[in-house]
């Protein structure tokens, strides 16, 4: 029986990161090309954690678990995770290994793969099952011209995928799930980097934009200062939060935490309005993903319109203080 295997990224605030259940959806479908593959997670954490997302693996249609608890697991160690993983995916022997594309993850993964000598496809936007049963796992390329669709050919295939790629499930797949509880052999880890305390960001645009209903993104055709001034208003009036393309960024309009597209975040919110952004493919792999998709453009026909639900054809600098006006009434 193939089997597939999900890394369960738990993040510093101890919760299962999104990731995994976005995952989990794809690898059911995955799991069914390849003859019911099963299906399993790994979890990696301080002791007693797993207890609480018991219901979570359950409910994500997982066949096993494999949980490695110890209290020196509390925060992501490099050395410590890496061991884990390595010492349980020689165990398993997993055909497909899948891992989030996060801060963490991007970490892990080419760690766990190079000490495996396998192949990793890094930061993937598409994950299939060819028609010989090998993992056909989609990135971009050529600087985002390209889609390259990689095949790997040894054991376990590896990807990582970036966050909001996926939809998680739109119901429960519950599953008779076994956990299989492995002590991390870890006393032995010559640890070079010692955790000592996170140190809050200034800025937290980044987690806003991840989790926003609606995101109000402003591009070159913004022009300066006052154009993105005037976007802030407008997401302020419809309780948006604020992303910007690549264009903007470089023009020094915006940050680059806020940049959306292949060099910047991946995101899907319910409402994604696009001002003076061209729909270069760097951006739209992006915010694709969205569930609806209003653009701003003064060219009927900038690109930005090939993907959004509603087209309005105009100059931003009158459009926005128009909807900004009839938001504020
Ligand atoms: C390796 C690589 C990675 C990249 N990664 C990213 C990425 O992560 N994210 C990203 O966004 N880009 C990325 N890019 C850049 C991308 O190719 C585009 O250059 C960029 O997205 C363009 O930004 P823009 O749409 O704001 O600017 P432009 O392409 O210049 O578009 C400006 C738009 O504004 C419109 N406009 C002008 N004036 C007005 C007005 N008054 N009212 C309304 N509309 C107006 C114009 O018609 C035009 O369509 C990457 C490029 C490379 C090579």
């Amino acid at each position: 029986m193939s089997k597939i295997l999900l890394y369960a990224e738990v993040t510093k605030e101890n919760y299962l990161h999104t990731v995994l259940f976005e995952l989990a959806n794809k690898a059911q479908e995955l799991a069914k090309k390849l003859d019911n593959a099963e299906v399993s997670a790994l979890l990696i954490s301080k002791k007693g954690l797993c207890e609480l997302y018991k219901e979570a693996f359950i409910n994500s249609g997982f066949d096993k678990v494999y949980v490695a608890e110890d209290n020196r697991l509390t925060y992501y160690s490099t050395e410590l995770y890496s061991k884990i993983a390595i010492d349980i995916i020689k165990e398993v022997n997993p055909d497909i290994v899948l891992i989030g594309a996060t801060t963490q993850g991007r970490d892990l993964a080419p760690r766990i793969s190079s000490s495996l000598h396998t192949g990793l496809t890094a930061d993937c936007i598409e994950l299939d099952i060819n028609e010989k049963g090998q993992l056909a796992a989609t990135r971009p390329t050529f600087g985002g011209k390209l889609m390259a669709t990689i095949l790997c050919k040894t054991s376990p295939q590896m990807a990582t995928v970036r966050p909001k790629v996926f939809k998680p499930a739109s119901q429960n797949l519950v599953k008779n799930t076994e956990f299989v509880y492995v002590t991390p052999d870890i006393d032995n880890v010559n640890k070079k980097v010692e955790f000592i305390d996170f140190v809050k960001s200034l800025k937290t645009s980044v987690n806003e934009l991840d989790s926003a209903n609606i995101i109000v993104a402003g591009g070159k055709g913004l022009k300066n200062e006052a154009g993105f001034k005037l976007l802030k208003t407008f997401a302020d009036c419809i309780g948006a939060s604020v992303g910007a393309s690549r264009g903007a960024v470089d023009m020094g309009l915006a940050s680059t935490e806020i940049q959306i597209g292949q060099t910047g975040k991946t995101v899907s919110p319910k409402l994604y309005i696009a001002c003076g952004i061209s729909g270069a493919i760097q951006h739209i792999v992006g915010m694709s993903e969205s569930d609806k998709i209003i653009s701003i453009n003064n060219d009927p026909d900038a690109p930005i319109f090939e993907v959004s639900d509603y087209a309005l054809v105009g100059d931003a600098f009158e459009i926005l203080p128009a909807l900004i006006e009839k938001f504020k009434s």
